[in-house]
């Protein structure tokens, strides 16, 4: 199937479909360690790679093969490598690219483990610098990016805030210094925005959140060219073993047949709620990328096809206010996880973004009278009713 003659719709359901001689109508999952050959000169020639096939499944194994055939063809991609997790491919891509010396600049709204990886905890012990921008200032992004950056990386829409960046201008960037710029795409999901068309080398994705969908297992993927994803990476993973199991490679798979359509229902449910956010008394300001009084909001309509499910906004109030907020929802689930069905509401200050200092939290405007929803699937009404619940209270 030529990936360039379909629609994504089409892509989610139908790309990377590996049928076994049974002829299975649903795809299989090869739960495998190995795979046998039929002779010692096979068993040679696959591992010398003179002949195709599977050998084991720390390399390679058909039902992550769909998985990572299916992700490419949504992102527009030449390929895709699956890991474990998310934190998986962040620190397989580092670790790829980056030699003791290099240089890499990361946007510092990204996900916290992201900076950890980066950072002094992991990269910095082996001799790679990292440089944060605090800012969707393109001045700020061009002083950071210079000769011997290695590696420039972002999230957008930012976490928990919905900063927009400009992807194609911050790549333009990136190419002038030989750099590769990879986009963390995991809140938008090729769905809603595909970075590579924009001017990214490649793409990170977190498969536990929208991918799966429904919050059940862990994964995650590295995308872009052949020869970064089948010969750097594939090398570096099939040796360090952060790959992906074949039952999650599965979950995840047969999760993305109904991804357009979710991802969609998330962008219409979260631009419903914020709205109606924006018009309550007791709200002082909401986050989402697709309001009109988003200050990019130009930028995530060129960039973005929806504006997914993430949303924050501050009450009017303290901390104990937001938390009366929280305390009083009965269908929202109380937990940092995002990317499901069910809608999740989180304090950041305190949870996902307690351990930053008050400096950096100030800097981010991670106030104490914060609230980020994620929002899931349930009836808008229904929601709107569990925030307002605690928000009348106030
Ligand atoms: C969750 C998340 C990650 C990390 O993914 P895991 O699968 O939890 O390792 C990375 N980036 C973003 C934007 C995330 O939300």
């Amino acid at each position: 199937m030529n990936d360039h003659d379909y629609s994504l719709d089409t892509l989610a359901i139908r790309a990377g479909g590996l049928r076994s001689p049974f002829n299975e109508h649903s795809e299989a999952l090869f739960a495998t360690v190995s795979f046998v050959h039929e002779s010692a000169e096979m068993a040679a020639k696959r591992f010398n790679g003179e002949l195709p096939g599977y050998i084991y499944s720390r390399f390679t194994n058909p039902t992550v093969d769909m998985f990572e055939q299916r992700l490419a063809a949504l992102e527009g991609a030449e390929a895709a490598i699956a890991t474990s997790t998310g934190m998986a491919a962040i620190s397989t891509l580092a670790m790829t690219l980056c030699s003791a010396g290099d240089h890499i600049v990361t946007s510092g709204s990204v996900f916290g483990s992201t900076l950890n990886v980066f950072g002094a905890p992991v990269m910095g012990k082996f001799g790679v610098t990292c440089e944060v921008v605090n800012s969707t200032s393109l001045d700020a992004w061009a002083k950071a990016i210079k000769p011997g950056t290695k590696l420039v990386f972002l999230e957008t829409p930012s976490n928990p805030m919905a900063d927009v960046f400009d992807i194609a201008a911050i790549g333009e960037m990136a190419r002038k210094v030989g750099a590769t710029f990879a986009v963390d795409n995991c809140f938008c999901t090729p769905i809603l925005q595909r970075p590579l068309s924009l001017g990214a080398d490649m793409v990170v994705h977190s498969a536990s959140k929208h991918l799966d969908g429904q919050g059940r297992v862990m994964g995650g993927a590295l995308v872009g060219t052949k020869e970064m994803c089948r010969e750097k990476v594939y090398n570096f993973l099939r040796t360090t073993g952060a790959s992906l199991a074949p039952f999650n490679a599965w979950v995840i798979l047969k999760g993305m047949e109904t991804l357009p359509i979710r991802m969609r229902a998330h962008s219409e449910n979260a631009l419903a709620l914020a709205e109606w956010l924006e018009s309550h008394p007791k709200v002082a300001k909401v986050n989402y990328p697709f309001l009109a009084s988003h200050p990019s909001v130009a930028l995530a309509k060129r960039q973005q096809s929806g504006g997914g499910a993430v949303l924050s906004f501050t009450v009017k109030g303290d901390k104990l206010a937001a938390w009366k907020v929280v305390d009083a929802v009965k269908i929202m689930s109380i937990t940092g996880n995002l990317g499901d069905v069910k809608t999740t509401i989180t304090h950041p200050s305190s949870t996902t973004h307690g351990r930053m200092t008050q400096a950096a939290r100030d800097a981010a405007a991670i106030t104490d009278n914060l609230i980020r929803i994620a929002v899931g699937l349930e009836s808008q009404e229904d929601l709107r009713a569990d925030l307002a619940r605690g928000l009348d209270q106030l």
